[in-house]
């Protein structure tokens, strides 16, 4: 049974009930009362007729005696004045014992001192007077019983009958006749008819209203109870109508704030799970795409931000030595923090150092010490360096950390909760094997550069420098110097001292190259026992005078060999200049090659600076294989 129906049933079982039943109780009353009365007039005109007829009675033996104490010569007249003065229909004077002359009609009198049950149409009264019996009469006819009707106001009939609303009054002595009074049946069918009519009225008027009722309660709840259904297969723009301001408005109301609240609750979250989303995606493309630490970082830092709700963040990594935390991306610090050079922090004071230090993550709120940035509340972690899987290291090893990942000001004013600080340590993961991966990505790049013997660049790199400088050159309009170096009998050095005394004239020949350039210049070795020098912005000029000073700087010290002493080397240098020489990077390192080609055939020890008449177009220039290399 729906709630609607139990609605109903209640409220016409507790209005309709009572109506029902107080109509039946007043139906009841009325049958009962009417009853009564009908009793009570029946009672009335019984004594009424009783009393009538008894008083006729006394009237008739009154008349009767009357007569009888006259003398018997003037009864006959006095008998015709008692009946012309009505006091009796007839007065008759007869010898005692003669027989009764019966009057036309008339065939019995009741006599009022004996009574007896049978039909008679008049009553008499007698008396005796010595001879005579004196007989009063009062005729019982239809115009007396209307008297009797009319006096006692009931129905009075002649003989006992059984009538549904009637009396019989049996013959007494005083009253002779036997009679049957009635009344009129009294008829409350109009009153129950009104009686009827205001039950169903009511009944009517009650079902409605209980209908109404019922729906106006059960409609709201239906409409709440839908829209709850809707809520929960996730329609969150679902509103119910606010009725009246009753309990059933007030519930509507709070079910539409509730859904409205859930509603930017979950539009709130989608928001930040679209955003962090989006940040992820940035974060994985980055760390796919790139080598550059501070821009993984940058990103990093701001994917944390985003997916812990923090107002600033700050990333540091330690220095080389270990002894400094250096910022390396900062978003979000106020104050002396909000400024491109951020000063670097001491390992193992305040609260950065100390994470750095011990290697633990720490969370607070309140100050951070007057070098580390303001903030309500804090959460720093360490970055580690992903465990390499060497087997030389000690089996309980942890991973270095080599930076501190900081957030700072959760929104909202709370401390960092556990779940931030589980994040927080994800990202520093994700850093930490970023960074790990630059470096070791660096390490690779300088290993396939640079000449493992020397330290300085190796060919390849050459050619791209090369390549790389003479574009330079060429775009603003400057010069760039190429030499090229070739020690002097340097088989014979191996020859005479090994291999290895070989490998170390070369490493002391690298060195006092480098040790002889500016920093702009850049030495390479090209190959055995050949190398390059690149002097971006010089000219031929420049270049002789750098040759000239490396001549001088291998020359003029003794290389020393192992347990072999000193040995004199010398070497010989080509020098070509970019765009003079060559009008490209292949040019111009193969004027450089012909100048060195020169400088050998000049006896060695010396430069020569390219010079194309002789060496590029008409001197005598054997192929390059013939100088031996
Ligand atoms: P020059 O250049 O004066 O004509 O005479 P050279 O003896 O130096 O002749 P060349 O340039 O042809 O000889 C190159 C020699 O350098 C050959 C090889 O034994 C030696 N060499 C090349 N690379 C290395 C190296 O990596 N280590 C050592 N120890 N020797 C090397
Ligand atoms: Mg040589
Ligand atoms: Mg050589």
């Amino acid at each position: 049974m729906t709630l609607r129906g139990r609605l109903t049933t209640a409220f016409l079982v507790v209005v309709f009930g009572p109506v029902l039943l107080g109509a039946i109780f007043v139906a009841l009353t009325v049958a009962t009362v009417s009853q009564d009365r009908a009793a009570e007039r029946l009672d009335h005109a019984a004594t009424t007729v009783r009393t009538g007829i008894g008083a006729i009675c006394r009237q008739l033996q009154a008349s009767a005696d009357a007569v009888a104490v006259v003398p018997a010569a003037e009864r006959a007249a006095v008998a015709r004045q008692l009946v012309a003065r009505g006091l009796a229909t007839e007065v008759e004077v007869t010898p005692v014992g003669a027989q009764l002359a019966s009057s036309a009609g008339e065939t019995a009198r009741g006599d009022c001192a004996e009574p007896a049950n049978q039909q008679f149409s008049a009553i008499s009264a007698t008396a005796t007077a010595g001879a005579d019996k004196i007989t009063a009469v009062q005729s019982v006819d239809a115009d007396f019983l209307t008297r009797l009707a009319a006096t006692s106001g009931a129905g009075v009939r002649l003989g006992l009958r059984d009538l549904p609303e009637g009396r019989t009054l049996s013959p007494e002595p005083g009253q002779p006749l036997p009679l049957t009074l009635s009344v009129p049946r009294s008829n409350p069918g109009f009153l129950y008819a009104v009686l009827l009519a205001v039950v169903l009225t009511a009944g009517l008027a009650a079902v409605l209203v209980a209908r109404w009722l019922a729906a106006s309660t059960t409609r709201p709840l239906g409409d709440l109870a839908h829209a709850a259904d809707q809520v929960a297969a996730g329609d969150l723009d679902t509103r119910v109508p606010i009725g009246r301001p009753d309990e059933l408005g007030r519930l509507a109301a709070t079910f539409n704030r509730m859904t409205r609240e859930l509603q930017a609750y979950v539009q709130a979250l989608t928001a930040s799970r679209d955003q962090l989303r989006g940040h992820l995606a940035i974060l994985g493309e980055t760390l796919s795409s790139t080598h550059d630490v501070d821009r993984i970082l940058r990103v990093i830092l701001r994917t944390a931000l985003v997916a812990t709700g923090a107002r600033a963040g700050l990333v540091l990594l330690l220095d080389p030595a270990g002894e400094k935390l250096m910022p390396r991306c900062a978003i979000g610090l106020t104050g002396d923090w909000d400024a491109p050079e951020l000063p670097a922090l001491p390992v193992g004071s305040g609260i950065l150092g100390g994470v750095a230090a011990a290697g633990e993550a720490r969370r607070g709120h309140g100050e951070t010490g007057s070098v580390e940035p303001p903030c309500r509340t804090y959460v720093a972690v360490p970055i580690r360096a992903p465990l390499i899987d060497d087997p030389f290291a000690p089996a309980d090893s942890t991973p270095a950390t080599i930076g501190v990942l900081a957030l700072y000001d959760r929104v909202g004013g709370d401390e960092f909760e556990d779940t931030d600080l589980q994040t927080l340590r994800t990202f520093a993961g994700q850093a930490g094997v970023a960074v790990n991966n630059v470096r070791v990505h660096e390490e690779a790049q300088r290993l396939s550069l640079t000449d493992p013997l020397t330290g300085l660049w190796n060919y390849r790199y050459l050619r791209e420098s090369l390549r790389r400088e003479v574009e330079r050159a060429s775009r603003f309009g400057r010069m760039l110097a190429v030499l090229v170096l070739d020690l002097d009998h340097f088989k014979g050095v191996n020859d005479t001292y090994g291999h290895a005394a070989g490998d170390a004239v070369l490493g002391e020949f690298a060195r006092r190259i480098r040790v002889g350039l500016r920093e702009v210049d850049v030495a390479f070795r090209q190959g055995g026992e050949e190398f390059v020098v690149l002097l971006p912005e010089t000219d031929a000029y420049g270049g002789a005078i750098v040759a000239d000073r490396l001549g001088t700087a291998v020359r003029g010290t003794p290389f020393s060999i192992e347990a072999r002493g000193e040995i004199t080397v010398t070497v010989s240098i080509g020098v070509a200049v970019f765009p003079e020489h060559g009008a490209d990077a292949q040019q111009v390192l193969r004027a450089a090659d012909d100048a060195l080609y020169a400088a050998k055939n000049a006896g060695r020890d010396t430069y020569r600076l390219f010079d194309s008449p002789t060496t590029a177009i008409g001197g005598p220039q054997p192929p390059r294989q013939a100088r031996g290399r």
